[in-house]
């Protein structure tokens, strides 16, 4: 297979992913016998597509020598959907398909081409999930550095500077830390409320049950090393660092825990947590740690996150309690639905979904999103017939100015009053051309074209006839929440 490998870089300062990252990324996708040429544009915006490299690419893929181009994002080929969607369907034309590293998409795939037009008909391509934001901002300079990415420092540790970076070092309230995980750890009968009162007794110190579990479950404390790695990656934590980095030598930091979008605190699920290295050392040994998240989860079995949710299917993340907002989850033998502001805080909430069912949500979820599409396409519809109108009246204009000029011309004593009503007619003809071209409709935007031609193409979309992993991808962009009531009944917002 010949591959290219597209990577783009601006001025602009959003752009933080450098062009040897990107193609570093890409790289990971090639197989070995694969030939790979290199395109990059250094310094261009992906406002348009005057970009040299990316010409040549074009180039290339016209004479048939590229059989697929992988670039790390999609906004690398084009940052306008018109655009991105030209190109798109040049590569289809000349038989190339296209990969993305980051929002993992290949369009030689049954499911990528089908996510692509879905993604590209709704325009949201620069609404990316918040781990992946996380990602460029975070993410890449933490990688290389380590830093501190401040806010309020964490209890034990004070604010300093190593090599001119943001970082953390001890102070004296570090050996209460210590003290407080090795006391929860070997003692199982002490209780957040008694190390309250043995803060306050032994070290003066005022705190809340709510910051001592902050304080024990948060891994800027420890020394990381491949067990507390496990530990994560059992909880499908996104690492930003190598396996191979864990040594024990540094600490870890773990950002994206919260959802930022909202203004109750509302935890987001483990699979969209970013982990990486920090650069000062941690105080506590990773099993220590481990056993102390056990104990915090005891009585609980929302630590282990993964199972129950792979239990939710398509809607695993997405069901949030009505009452407080937080993530309704899984749990039992018999798969009950419980809200976690009331299992893991408790007296947060007092919700109870007793007696609702996972499959009656999913039904409900099926009635509205086909309600959605259905909604979408009979819009398109009468837009398109509301368009075949317009159409209509601007030939009908045409033909009518053709005929006063042919009129004007043949009868000289008319003309004037001819080209009075051609001045009309020609007033009514822009007015309609305008009304088409400011895109008055909908059905005109290009992402509804899109949608339009993929729908054509694949007919409508059918949610119940969708495989699970096509209508969890579906819902994951179109979906912000889905709030469930005590009585189980439902209410979606969509993005
Ligand atoms: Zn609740």
């Amino acid at each position: 297979m010949r591959v290219a490998i597209y990577a783009r870089q601006s001025v602009d300062k959003q752009d933080s992913v450098s062009i040897d990252t990107q193609i570093d990324e890409c790289k990971r996708l090639i197989r070995t016998n694969d030939v790979t040429e290199i395109y990059s544009d250094q310094g261009f915006s992906g406002k348009n597509t005057e970009r040299p490299d990316f010409k040549r690419m074009l180039d290339d893929i016209e004479y048939g020598i590229i059989d697929k181009v992988i670039v790390y994002k999609l906004d690398r080929l084009s940052r306008n959907i018109v655009d991105f969607y030209n190109v798109y369907d040049f590569m289809k034309k000349h038989k190339c398909s296209f990969e993305s590293a980051l929002e993992k998409f290949d369009t030689s795939s049954e499911t990528g081409e089908f996510l692509l037009n879905i993604l590209a008909s709704f325009a949201h391509m620069e609404r990316q999930s918040i781990a992946q934001r996380v990602k460029d901002s975070y993410y890449y300079r933490a990688k290389t550095d380590g830093r501190w990415l401040g806010g309020k420092e964490p209890f034990g540790f004070t604010r300093c500077k190593i090599n001119n970076l943001s970082s953390l070092q001890p102070n004296e309230n570090i050996n209460l830390v210590i003290e407080l995980y090795s006391k929860y750890s070997e003692d199982t009968n002490t209780s957040l409320h008694q190390l309250v009162k043995y803060a306050l007794d032994y070290y003066s110190v005022k705190m809340s049950a709510t910051q001592i579990k902050n304080i024990l479950s948060n891994p800027l404390y420890v020394k990381a090393d491949k067990k507390l790695y496990d530990y994560y990656k059992l909880q499908k934590v996104q690492f930003v660092n190598d396996e191979s980095e864990f040594d024990g030598s540094r600490a870890l930091q773990i950002v994206n825990k919260t959802d930022q979008s909202n203004k109750k605190k509302v935890f987001n699920d483990t699979s969209l947590w970013v982990a990486y290295l920090a650069s000062w050392k941690g105080v506590v040994d990773s099993r220590t740690f481990i056993v102390v998240q056990e104990r915090l989860s005891q009585n609980k079995s929302y630590a282990t996150s993964n199972k129950p949710t792979n239990k939710m299917l398509e809607l695993s993340g997405l069901i949030k309690c009505a009452k407080c907002g937080h993530t309704v989850k899984m749990k039992g033998k018999y798969g009950s639905l419980s809200c976690i502001g009331r299992s893991e805080y408790r007296g947060y909430c007092n919700a109870s979904f007793k007696g609702v069912k996972l499959a009656n949500i999913q039904e409900l979820v099926a009635v509205e999103m086909q309600h959605y599409f259905d909604t979408f396409y009979s819009k398109v519809q009468a837009e398109e017939q509301a368009k075949e109108t317009i159409r209509q009246q601007i030939n009908t204009i045409k033909k009518e100015i053709d005929l006063l000029l042919d009129f004007s011309l043949k009868d000289e004593l008319l003309r004037d009053a001819t080209l009075d009503k051609i001045r009309l007619k020609q007033e009514e003809l822009t007015k309609l051309q305008l009304e088409w071209a400011n895109g008055v409709f909908d059905t005109d935007k290009i992402e509804n074209r899109v949608l339009h031609s993929s729908v054509k193409f694949d007919g409508e979309v059918q949610y119940n006839e969708l495989s699970t992993e096509q209508k969890q991808s579906l819902l994951r962009i179109l979906v912000k929440r889905i709030l469930l009531n005590e009585d189980g009944s439902i209410q979606i917002e969509m993005n």
